[in-house]
């Protein structure tokens, strides 16, 4: 008979079991009525033990079943030791079923950094966190070495925690719309919504900057994204710019997103460096212009050369540059040739991204060819060795569902170069205060291991419409105590 505790375990884990196949790229339907793996599972000589099996082949996991003397404690350990046993035992079953070792072991629902963080906190060395984490995880070891890395650099930044706070901007407007989009930013078309959109903002923003102080904090980092700001006319950048800077001064750093090469102009550098923005963000995605016109993007490589020489010789200091590992179409020779354009372009910081296509982006309805797994951890690889090239260190790294080869997205930058609103964004360790449409605020509460959230409305419309609503949740967010 099966152990009622694993059964039930077994009963609602579904989703995470799901997760575990989809590692190995096994299709949902094997989920379907009659499922391809069965488990078994007992409670036996104060273990628990799960067997599953797909016909020829099986495996099995054992653990001691956790004991506490408090008995709500004792409940919760039980249930999380069942299910991390389904999960592994199935994890074992597909290694060896499909000979496919996952880059992220069984690493699924949790974020890898933390982790890291997890097994330094306990007081190990790097070098023993990397072993937990390759033991207890099967990562491949140059991705816990990875992790190992960026922890190191992380702790170098100013620390974040109670007395900070974030603030982000967004502008929900793009020249068009990505293919692989899955954002809910409009293309700014005829930009009759820009005026309305920017009263709102500007309504938000004039309501919602004397939280900060009010609250006992000071702004740490500033980022304006979307969308892309610099999508906006040139009247409405300057003022946008000028308004957040009057009401958000003195941040460690700001940063504004300039993705769109297309959407740069050599006013809105000049309005940029007027303001005292530290950071801008030129994204190419790829410098190939056969996929820039797949995936979209209605911009040229050559039009990203402009705009980075553009701003040098406006005197811009840090340039962050995005690519994109696994596009349509695109195979080992496009992403080096990117990767050579990025070392000559010398950005100073650069994010080599995974492509996930999400439900919601265009492309996931279109039968695109994509590079197979293999060949993206390829090209994430090469990505690698031209930040090494470019002498920077890796500081920011996060996975996604539905990303190529369950890969990452890693940030890298030249030392003292890391942007600590992307730290700050992945690790939760900062309080957010999120305006425009879209955006999220988060509370944390370091004492309770707790984050609390305030979204805003994404659709610009209901925005424009709802602006007062939107303002306070922000207030109850941010003014009241915990809730219980
Ligand atoms: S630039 Fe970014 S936000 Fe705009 S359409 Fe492309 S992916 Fe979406």
């Amino acid at each position: 008979m099966m152990n009622a505790e694993l059964t039930a375990a077994l009963e609602t884990i579904r989703p995470e079991l799901m997760t575990v196949t989809r590692l190995f790229g096994l299709p949902e339907s094997i989920w379907d009525d009659t499922p391809r793996y069965i488990p078994a599972a007992e409670e036996t000589g104060g273990n628990y033990r799960i067997t599953f099996t797909d016909g020829s082949e099986s495996a099995t996991r054992t653990v001691p079943v956790p004991n506490d003397p408090d008995p709500r404690v004792q409940a919760l350990h039980r249930r999380r030791a069942a299910r991390r046993l389904c999960k592994q035992a199935l994890y074992d079953l597909c290694r060896k079923t499909t000979g496919i070792h996952p880059p992220w072991g069984s690493m699924t629902g949790v974020r890898p950094t933390h982790l890291m963080n997890e097994a330094l906190a306990d007081g190990l060395s790097p070098e023993e966190a990397v072993d937990r984490l390759v033991r207890d995880f099967d990562v491949l070891r140059p991705k816990a070495e990875l992790l190992a890395e960026i922890a190191a650099v992380q702790s170098a930044l100013p620390a974040p925690g109670d007395g900070w706070m974030d603030v982000y901007i967004g502008i929900p407007f793009c020249p068009t719309r990505c293919a692989y989009c899955s954002f809910s930013s409009g293309e700014i078309g005829d930009g009759r919504l820009v005026a309305p959109y920017m009263a709102s903002l500007a309504e938000e923003i004039r309501a919602c900057a004397p939280m900060i102080a009010g609250t006992g904090r000071k702004l740490r980092a500033l980022y304006i994204g979307g969308g892309t700001p610099t999508a906006l006319p040139e009247k409405a950048f300057r003022e946008m710019l000028s308004l957040v800077c009057e009401y958000f001064p003195g941040a460690l750093e700001t940063t504004v997103e300039a993705g769109r090469p297309d959407s740069l102009s050599r006013d809105k550098i000049r309005a940029v460096q007027e303001a005292g923005i530290s950071r801008i963000s030129i994204n190419p995605q790829t410098m190939n212009d056969r996929t820039l016109r797949v995936i979209g993007r209605a911009h040229t490589a050559q039009q990203v050369r402009d705009a980075y020489a553009m701003a040098r010789e406006e005197g811009v200091r840090h340039i962050n540059m995005d690519v994109i590992a696994g596009l349509p179409g695109e195979g080992e020779a496009d992403f080096r040739h990117t990767m050579d354009e990025a070392v000559s372009l010398h950005p100073e910081s650069l994010t080599v991204h995974t492509l996930a296509i999400k439900r919601s982006s265009r492309m996931s309805l279109e039968n695109a060819p994509l590079p197979d797994g293999m060949l993206t951890a390829h090209m994430v690889a090469l990505g690698l060795e031209a930040a090494r090239t470019l002498g920077m260190v890796p500081y920011y790294l996060y996975r996604q569902k539905y990303m190529a080869g369950n890969l990452e997205n890693t940030g890298y930058a030249l030392p003292g170069h890391a942007c600590l609103y992307n730290v700050d964004m992945m690790e939760e360790t900062s309080h957010i205060l999120a305006l425009g449409a879209g955006g999220i605020s988060k509370r944390i509460w370091p004492e309770e291991g707790h984050i609390t959230r305030a979204p805003n409305v994404s659709n610009i419309t209901e925005y424009i419409a709802r602006t007062g609503e939107m303002i306070r949740r922000k207030q109850e967010l941010f003014l009241e105590s915990i809730p219980s």
